[in-house]
């Protein structure tokens, strides 16, 4: 190729990649999933109402970004977000570049203000955000985690396996699960806790510490049921076990309550899943209520919000974890120094000594794959 025209072309490329886009619409699809055995943690029963909103933004340049938004419980829900989307947070995004990402989502904390940006409205800013960075990192090419500055190309993982199941006096369903687990390569592992007495978790932590061994580790869930009392006196027992983690002892407003499990307890203390927005996640850091913060990508927010979150954390120095899985948390988490953990399940395609290596599509990973 002559060098003028090598340079002509690129030129072109370059302007082609420069071109300003705008959302053209914006669309839902509703996804209410049959009932299926439930898996039961110390507060609720998960699986018999589920659901999934799909979000696309469409552009005039040919790009759609994708989001997704799922529950595991709660029967309205998922028509309620996709109500939001469709009447609210639509007008708002349509006709916007979405090279501006933290301008969107400026103009729709504003324009949803007077419902609070907290709660369901939050799952809509997010899923917003989330679509928005999707467009952002097709139209350079890159996964979004390269673009917001790789810390690290695969993040640790651990399995959310030992529930509570119905007819499983004698833990053998429970038992299965951290088998399978530890079978899939796993390096750590998660079981919830609190449902019954102090006797009960004392049975299923020392089953699930055993069937680990010394290399492994386990991390344990109350899901906020105890009482600032209960929680501590659990505690102890806990951490003179070895637990890793003591996640959401308490409920996620108690932040003072937090603040004194850390100070009391040295189990690394974890919460922040039912968390909203920076602002929370800034009231429970100012207050030293957790050593490791645990995001959520509808309630913390999106990748936008989720960045700030971790700075602040950093700069507390504290880690952060991800309540949940998938390669949209991948591209955050891979983009975080101070991240630790991404919580996940079942076999891993990409699972490489605990480890899963991030993801390599340009965006964010979230179209849906193609029905077979
Ligand atoms: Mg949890």
């Amino acid at each position: 190729m002559l060098r003028r025209t090598f340079l002509t072309t690129g030129l072109a490329a370059a302007a082609q990649q420069r071109k300003a886009l705008k959302i053209t619409a914006l669309e839902t699809e509703l996804v209410i999933n049959p009932p299926r055995t439930p898996n039961y943690d110390a507060l609720q029963a998960l699986g018999i109402h589920s659901g999934t909103v799909h979000l696309r933004l469409r552009t005039d340049g040919g790009i759609t970004g994708y989001a997704s938004s799922n529950f595991g419980a709660i029967d309205g829900g998922p028509k309620t977000l996709q109500a939001i989307l469709e009447n609210e947070v639509k007008p708002l995004i349509v006709g916007q570049d979405p090279a501006f990402p933290k301008k969107i989502r400026a103009d729709l904390f504003k324009g949803l203000q007077y419902q609070g940006v907290t709660g369901i409205t939050q799952f809509a800013i997010a899923a917003a955000d989330i679509a928005v960075w999707d467009i952002v990192g097709k139209h350079a090419g890159l996964p979004v985690w390269r673009m917001l500055g790789a810390a690290r190309d695969r993040m640790p993982v651990y399995s959310m396996c030992g529930w509570y199941y119905d007819g499983d006096a004698d833990l053998s369903k429970y038992k299965k699960q951290i088998e399978t687990a530890l079978g899939q390569g796993y390096r750590a592992i998660k079981v919830k806790t609190g449902r019954y007495d102090l006797a009960d978790d004392e049975r299923r932590l020392r089953v699930a510490l055993d069937m680990a061994g010394r290399d492994r580790r386990v991390m344990l869930d109350a899901n906020q049921v105890f009482s600032r009392n209960e929680a501590l006196r659990r505690g102890k027992l806990y951490q003179q076990m070895g637990a890793w983690w003591y996640e959401e002892a308490l409920p996620p407003h108690d932040m003072d309550g937090f603040a004194e499990l850390a100070r009391e307890l040295d189990i690394r203390i974890a919460t922040g899943e039912n968390l909203y927005t920076k602002h929370q996640f800034n009231d429970l850091i100012q207050r030293r209520g957790a050593d490791i913060v645990q995001p959520d990508n509808r309630r913390a927010g999106g990748v936008t919000e989720w960045m700030e979150i971790a700075a602040i954390a950093d700069a507390a120095g504290l880690h952060l974890a991800s309540h949940g899985g998938g390669d949209v948390n991948m591209n955050m988490l891979c983009a975080i120094p101070n991240a630790i953990y991404m919580e996940t399940g079942g076999p891993q395609e990409r699972m490489v000594n605990g480890e899963v290596l991030a993801p390599e599509t340009p965006g964010m990973s979230t179209e849906p794959k193609r029905r077979a």
